[in-house]
């Protein structure tokens, strides 16, 4: 993060720093819903909402066993959008829809946070010109071999690595990856 900072300082010479810092970052970075911290970017954001609504149904899509897989894409959408964690009391009404339990529930949003969340990274960074970003894994026991593979290198957004982008990886324990793709400014720029 040091050296985006550092490049970002050079091309807004004429702000004050922390405050242009800490409001890019804001947007750009908003929080993973992981941290519980609400995505409210998305109100006047209908491409992006677009999109992350396009990725809620292709997650749910893929639970076989879940008997509303719109329900279950609507449901994912919402919680990802309002910032509201996977552990977060679950809707009843909902939970008796899908015919799921809350710990199933639970299970299947933590699951979605990171492909969620690459979605919203890959749009926030493309509006802002980054095109590669560099790896980041959370760093502790459960993060698997490929992804620690991955871990601080320097990729494009256009050139996913075998096994896709942070988020996507489907070897991660647990079924899910909460690795994350820091941005990186063109050396040039
Ligand atoms: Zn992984
Ligand atoms: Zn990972």
């Amino acid at each position: 993060m040091g050296v985006w900072r550092l490049k970002f300082v050079q091309t807004e010479k004429d702000c004050d720093e922390d405050k242009v810092l800490s409001k890019m970052e804001e947007k750009m970075f908003p929080d993973r819903m992981a941290r519980g911290i609400a995505i409210d970017l998305l109100t006047d954001d209908k491409p992006l909402s677009d999109l992350l609504k396009t990725a809620a149904s292709e997650v749910a899509n893929t639970y076989k066993d879940v008997s509303n897989t719109g329900v279950l894409a609507d449901y994912i959408f919402r919680r990802f959008a309002g910032g509201i964690r996977a552990e977060s009391k679950h809707d009843e009404d909902v939970l008796n829809q899908l015919g799921i339990d809350e710990e199933y529930a639970e299970r299947i949003l933590l699951q979605c946070a990171g492909r969620m969340d690459v979605v919203l990274r890959k749009q926030k960074h493309k509006e802002a010109g980054v095109t590669h970003y560099r790896w980041s894994t959370s760093g502790d026991g459960r993060v698997c071999e490929r992804c620690r593979k991955l871990d601080g290198k320097k990729i494009s957004w256009n050139k996913p690595p075998p096994g896709g982008h942070p988020g996507e990886c489907g070897t991660c324990k647990e079924g899910y990856c909460r690795c994350v793709a820091v941005p990186e400014l063109d050396p040039l720029l």
